[in-house]
């Protein structure tokens, strides 16, 4: 399938992608006013050019940890299997957490995520994801903060990918198959 030829359409550019993450930094700081350090979780891979652009629009106190999920393989469809692949490196009992995620489709993703940190009894635990699709939602959940709601197109760029490709495009596009 990474075979097959296609190109990116551009759907939402770089600079409105940096004036959101601007609102929603500033959303999130009334937030966590008064918070002694916040602690921000990427969802990896595809939230790591999101949750650079946003801590350095964080003017908090913040420490940045990571935690791999994967629940897609290399395919377009989710697995509704979501397995740990790599765990966060600190203990987050009694912290406030920040969970940055690329996008939530069906929500299995972030929906075992959130378990599995809860689980850990963090003070506080918010979500934000920088896309949303409502209309493939199968576990009724949704992010504290969202970036974009999308429509059910395959997108990718700004740390997403297609098949390990186009995770540094500075803008989130949509894949359109260009064979006859
Ligand atoms: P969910 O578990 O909510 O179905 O899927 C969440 C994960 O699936 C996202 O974090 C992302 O990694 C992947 N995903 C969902 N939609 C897309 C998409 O349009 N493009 C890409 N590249 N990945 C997606
Ligand atoms: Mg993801
Ligand atoms: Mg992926």
């Amino acid at each position: 399938m990474p075979d097959k030829p296609y190109v990116v359409d551009q759907m939402i550019s770089a600079k409105s992608i940096a004036a959101r993450i601007e609102a929603l930094a500033r959303d999130i700081e009334a937030e966590y006013a008064g918070t002694e350090k916040l602690v921000v979780v990427g969802l990896l891979r595809g939230s790591f050019v999101f949750i650079a652009d946003l801590v350095r629009e964080l003017h908090l106190p913040v420490e940045v940890d990571f935690l791999e999920a994967s629940s897609y393989g290399d395919g377009m469809e989710t697995s509704r299997e979501v397995r740990i692949l790599k765990d966060l490196r600190s203990p987050i009992e009694g912290r406030d957490v920040l969970l940055v995620e690329d996008i939530v489709d069906t929500g299995f993703t972030l929906s075992h995520v959130i378990h599995l940190i809860e689980s850990r009894k963090p003070r506080k635990l918010r979500t934000i994801a920088l896309l949303d699709k409502p209309a493939r939602r199968e576990v009724q959940l949704s992010a504290d903060w969202i970036g974009f709601e999308i429509p059910d197109e395959f997108v990718v760029g700004y740390g997403i990918d297609f098949a390990q490709r186009n995770r540094n495009l500075p803008f989130i596009g949509k894949v359109r198959f260009t064979d006859a």
